[in-house]
């Protein structure tokens, strides 16, 4: 395992040094043997005790220079100058086998100087849940970081009650959020700044040249056009992140931060689970509003370059650019190859008929499919009838034209999501068993979301109350 550092190269301004505690009894429950071959650490397979060290700060690998990450963010709207990594340690980047260069970061892994009030540690489920979720999205082809263990520390976290300890190791294509830049904005530590911006474009937007003179301008439309398309895929699958600080809003255009995310099950745009969320700022159908009102934010801590570029420009074009990725998402979810005039009026109706007749929003899609291929008219979606029959019509029935659609469509809409009520029954039988035994079956069935297995069925099945009283927690 050789790991880089990069990111400290930038200097003692971007971070802390900072210990992992080491825990008592570490124990490996989940290893994403998968993850491990892409990182060329395969070998650490066979050694699940060696792993169980490495990723829970028992043992410090020789090559590792742990760090945690200076940060500000915008919190509910709230600016806060001061964040940073308060239960995470950075080990250092790893080597994907693409020749991308990856964050390898313990969480859960004790406090640091960032940590204020907080104990730096994480609980079993919420590790779990990042785990699980993480790899559903993967699964998905949604940008997401990923995961590649879970270990058990062996030491109870004091929240309600205590709860089993649990160190989660999250693999990104970095850490470098929107509250980065705020955090060297708000300061007017220009050169930082700078520092940083030509790091983010050689990481993650090479094909923008760092001596242009426009490059901070450059930075941003990629940065926006990377976040168009993350929201837009999390609509397309009916993600609702339900904490989009500024902080937790990466550069790279990977969803971070799996907190208090949750799956929408029936049609209803306004949906949120999230028990802090009380105005519904992180609703399902308000994520594009905050993904720009995030790059507006993006683009103020920029402005301290005083590069003279027209950033108010680009932010203003957001929401048409946005407007046509929704467009083109929702093109492919209901088969439509080529585009027409019409597209937008279509797509809004059958939207408002979801909500109005609390359609499963997953489920409706792939009944569509269905009745687009024949393979089951159904009365599950008997309120679409009317609906149904003018979008075959401007699909055409030339019997080509409808199996282009019908595969275009099993490639956008998923079988499975992971439904918030059995990723919670999985949480809950791996707390009482101390194990990652129970999570296998599920996590089998939600890495195959457009290909159905033998047990699809079994977990794309509705919640009996369908999330009525569901609730998710930040930061436990
Ligand atoms: P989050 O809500 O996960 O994005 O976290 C927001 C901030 O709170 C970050 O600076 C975290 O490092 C910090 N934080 C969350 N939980 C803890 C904890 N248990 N101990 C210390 N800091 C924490
Ligand atoms: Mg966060
Ligand atoms: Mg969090």
């Amino acid at each position: 395992m050789k790991f880089q550092h990069s990111y400290k190269t930038l200097g003692a301004d971007f971070y802390q040094s900072a210990k992992p505690v080491q825990p008592s009894k570490p124990e490996l429950l989940l290893w994403n043997e998968r993850l491990a071959e892409e990182l060329q650490i395969g070998e650490l397979t066979a050694q699940p005790a060696l792993a169980a060290g490495y990723f829970s700060g028992a043992e410090i690998p020789a090559s590792a220079e742990p760090i945690a990450l200076a940060y500000a963010g915008h919190q509910f709207g709230y600016f806060n100058p001061q964040l940073g990594d308060g239960r995470a340690h950075l080990l250092g980047e790893l080597e994907h086998r693409s020749g991308q260069r990856l964050d390898i970061q313990l969480k859960g892994s004790g406090p640091t100087l960032f940590s204020r009030r907080g104990d730096g540690r994480c609980a079993l489920k919420p590790a779990l849940r990042e785990f699980i979720m993480s790899e559903a999205m993967h699964a998905l082809a949604v940008p997401t970081t990923r995961c590649l263990s879970v270990v058990a520390t062996g030491e109870p976290v004091f929240r309600d009650m205590p709860q089993a300890g649990a160190v989660v190791t999250r693999v990104a294509a970095s850490h470098i959020r929107v509250g980065t830049f705020e955090y060297f904005a708000a300061k007017q530590d220009k050169a930082s700044l700078e520092k940083l911006l030509d790091y983010a474009i050689s990481r993650h937007y090479p094909s923008i040249d760092i001596n242009h003179c426009n490059k901070a301008a450059l930075f941003l439309q990629a940065v926006i056009d990377k976040q168009i398309h993350l929201v837009c895929e999390w609509l397309r699958v009916g993600f609702i992140h339900g904490v989009m600080n500024t902080d937790n809003c990466a550069i790279s255009g990977e969803t971070i931060d799996y907190g208090p995310c949750a799956m929408l099950g029936r049609y209803q745009p306004n949906t949120v689970y999230s028990s802090i969320d009380k105005q519904g700022r992180y609703a399902f159908s308000n994520q594009p509003a905050i993904i720009h009102w995030n790059m507006a934010r993006l683009a103020e801590a920029l402005m301290v370059l005083e590069t003279g570029d027209d950033f108010q420009t680009i932010i203003d074009q957001f929401q048409q650019r946005f407007q046509q990725r929704y467009l083109a998402t929702y093109r492919k979810k209901l088969g439509l190859v080529e585009h027409t005039a019409q597209d937008a009026e279509l797509i809004t109706k059958l939207l408002t008929l979801m909500q109005q007749h609390q359609l499963d929003y997953t489920q409706s899609f792939i009944l569509l499919e269905q009745a687009l291929s024949g393979s089951a008219p159904s009365n599950e979606i008997a309120p679409l009838n009317n609906w149904v029959v003018e979008w075959k019509d401007r699909i055409g029935f030339d019997p080509e034209r409808k199996k282009a659609a019908s595969e275009l469509m099993q490639q956008t809409n998923p079988l499975i999501i992971p439904r918030n009520h059995h990723v919670e029954a999985v949480l809950e039988a791996c707390e009482q068993a101390q194990s990652g035994e129970p999570a296998k079956e599920f996590l089998a069935a939600i890495r195959s979301p457009y290909q159905p297995t033998i047990t699809t069925q079994k977990f794309q099945s509705t919640d009996p109350d369908y999330d009525q009283n569901y609730q998710t927690f930040c930061g436990t």
